[in-house]
């Protein structure tokens, strides 16, 4: 049986958590000193693979895999063979994000498995910048894993946040960097999701703004190009690039949503922005897993709402939702 939620949106994407952990600590994402989970928590790799064949035989045709970071997952090259041998067998497409730190070692594994493209999050090319938002001092490295992947003939596409008083006036040339080496560069809204150290109305800056101040260098002509994500693309004249826009805040994207996310301890979350959650792991752990992971799946097309509605308004406001990014898998 297909995934099909009351809305009638066929649920063909998951993604998929490994882990919560990182070795970042991306300001915007988390506090410095983040709880994880205990690892008795965490699905194992079997439970994983199982759990991804059970979506694949379901028509989930996308599958990418996050975190926290999925590279710093011991287990992680294993999973991504593993799943890359479903490519063709139901599944069309295997990718993940990743901060970036750690594809120098596993680039060639990863495109070795069947991997095609992957996301990495990028927020900056200084590194200084850098070493303050992710309070680790690791542009080089990252810079390292994305040439490693483009090496490894893996196609690359950048992440980045906009963040107001942070990274805002360097967009511009970040987006012409990326261009200029042939990748394509997505900017993203900062959502309120999870208390971090700061307000997070300091840094949140619409994308209509920014991209206001782009036209003020750049010719942006919107584009036809869709992957069947929230994300909507303008053509870069003077580039000749790429650039994606996802604007979960002030352009509401929720009509054509095809997805699903899991967290690392088999939370099933069928929003982003909800509060609404069916327990895969309890179903993967049960007498009867088949079973049980069939009335779990069944019941999380029943609650998937129809949109999310968090916002960032003002000043001093608590986060939308307890869970992090790096939880729920961005
Ligand atoms: N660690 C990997 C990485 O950074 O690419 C994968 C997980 S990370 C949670 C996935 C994406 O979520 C990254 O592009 C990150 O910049 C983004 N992200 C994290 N917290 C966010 C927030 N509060 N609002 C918007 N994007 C966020
Ligand atoms: Fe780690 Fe990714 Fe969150 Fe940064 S955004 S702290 S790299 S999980």
């Amino acid at each position: 049986m297909n995934l099909v939620d009351q809305f009638q949106r066929r649920i063909t994407y998951l993604r998929l958590s490994v882990t919560d952990r990182c070795d970042l600590r991306c300001t915007y994402c988390m506090p410095e000193r983040q709880t994880f989970l205990p690892r008795a928590e965490v699905l194992t790799l079997e439970e994983l693979h199982r759990l991804a064949l059970g979506f694949i035989g379901r028509g989930v045709t996308k599958l990418r895999l996050t975190g926290g970071e999925p590279l710093v997952r011991r287990d992680m090259i294993e999973l991504i063979r593993a799943l890359g041998r479903k490519l063709g067998d139901g599944l069309d497409e295997l990718t993940l994000t990743t901060n970036g730190t750690r594809l120098a070692e596993f680039a060639e594994d990863i495109a070795a498995a069947g991997v095609r493209r992957i996301n990495v999050s990028l927020d900056t090319l200084d590194r200084a910048s850098f070493a303050r938002l992710a309070r680790r001092d690791c542009l080089p490295q990252v810079l390292e894993g994305i040439a490693a992947a483009r090496g490894a003939g893996l196609k690359v596409k950048l992440n980045t946040v906009a963040l107001k008083g942070v990274n805002a006036d360097e967009i511009p040339d970040l987006i012409a960097w990326a261009h200029g080496q042939g990748m394509d560069l997505t900017l993203i809204e900062v959502m309120p999701l999870g208390e971090v150290d700061q307000d997070r109305f300091d840094h949140y800056l619409p994308l209509d703004t920014v991209r206001a101040a782009l036209e003020r260098r750049f010719t942006l002509t919107a584009s036809p190009h869709r992957t069947g994500g929230p994300a909507r693309y303008v053509d870069v004249a003077e580039t000749g690039g790429r650039l994606g826009l996802i604007m979960p805040l002030t352009g509401n994207f929720c009509d054509g949503c095809n997805r699903v996310r899991v967290t690392a301890t088999g939370q099933l979350h069928p929003c982003l922005g909800g509060t609404e959650q069916v327990d895969l792991r309890a179903a993967l752990r049960s007498a009867d897993p088949d079973a049980a992971l069939a009335d779990a799946l069944a019941t999380a097309m029943r609650i998937k709402p129809e949109r999310h509605t968090f916002a960032i308004r003002g000043p001093g406001e608590a986060p939308a939702l307890a869970r992090h990014m790096s939880a729920t898998g961005g």
